[in-house]
């Protein structure tokens, strides 16, 4: 089987169509291509609010990537982003991006895709986007290399695959700088699957850190989960890394919101048992 990461997900030309830009950061004039909803075929959802998608997976198109200077935006974030030094900035990016990578604007494969995700990363650490965004940009950066992970599936994993220390894990919420050694020493775009999982791992601890933060410091109920959904997301990402205390304590929260979405509800009550449970194996152990 070829290499996943440099295959390009064939698109039909109705479903898409080209939307111009103008850049925030260059004023760079562009076209890029953008996905129509009708494209998307979902299948079927996990409780972490990921969708298997049969077809054309949306994470792949979702972030805007000037051509000329790489600073990579979600297209509902692209006017509002403010961009404090844009000299740094672009530095920043050419670092991370691979040479052979600048234009974004056509057909992406699975490594455009994921590099879109770690332009973006450092372009809203830069930039000082709120936590709530810089969480959800993480929860879909994860989705997309999971989309990946899922994919390579088919062929054997190694072992190492499934066995990545807390060590190996990059530091996706420091400081711009720390992004950026993480992604630099991350060993490439490899086949990998270990690796694949690795990166998957480090975007979702930085969903999970940057979903905490905004709940803490910013005003999270007009957002799209709300403040229900972002304590249900929160309480979900930390059974699945293990932390079985913190999630019943999280989801308990989340029944007790007083504005919280009957479905919310209902997951957070399925996970809440499911951590209940595997914390008190766990205690019997
Ligand atoms: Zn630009």
């Amino acid at each position: 089987m070829d290499n996943v990461f440099n295959e390009k997900p064939k698109l039909d030309k109705t479903d898409c169509y080209h939307k111009k830009y103008v850049c925030r950061n260059c004023s760079c004039k562009f076209e890029t291509l953008t996905l129509r909803t009708r494209a998307l075929t979902p299948a079927r959802r996990e409780p972490d609010f990921f969708i298997h998608y049969s077809g054309i997976v949306p994470w792949l198109y979702e972030i805007t990537v000037c051509p000329n200077c790489s600073i990579a935006i979600e297209g509902r974030l692209w006017d509002s982003m403010y961009i404090p030094d844009e000299a740094k900035l672009r530095f920043a990016l050419d670092r991370v991006r691979p040479l052979n990578l600048t234009d974004f604007c056509w057909e992406r494969s699975y490594e455009m895709g994921v590099v879109s995700y770690r332009l973006a990363t450092i372009a809203y650490a830069y930039s000082g986007t709120k936590y709530y965004d810089r969480a959800n940009l993480a929860l879909r950066a994860n989705y997309l290399l999971r989309t990946i992970g899922d994919r390579m599936k088919e062929e054997p994993l190694t072992a190492s695959a499934t066995d990545i220390k807390n060590e190996d894990l990059m530091n996706l919420s420091g400081s711009p700088d720390e992004i950026i050694k993480g992604f630099v020493t991350s060993s490439g775009f490899s086949n990998e699957p270990a690796n694949v999982r690795r990166q998957e791992e480090s975007f979702k601890r930085m969903a999970l850190a940057m979903f905490v933060r905004a709940y803490e410091t910013e005003h999270i109920e007009t957002t799209r989960y709300g403040t229900a959904g972002i304590m249900y997301i929160i309480g979900e990402l930390m059974r699945q890394f293990g932390d079985y205390k913190q999630a019943v304590r999280w989801f308990a929260r989340v029944v007790q919101e007083k504005k919280c979405h009957p479905q919310i509800e209902r997951l957070a009550r399925d996970q809440w048992e499911r951590a209940r449970e595997a914390y008190r194996s766990e205690m019997k152990a």
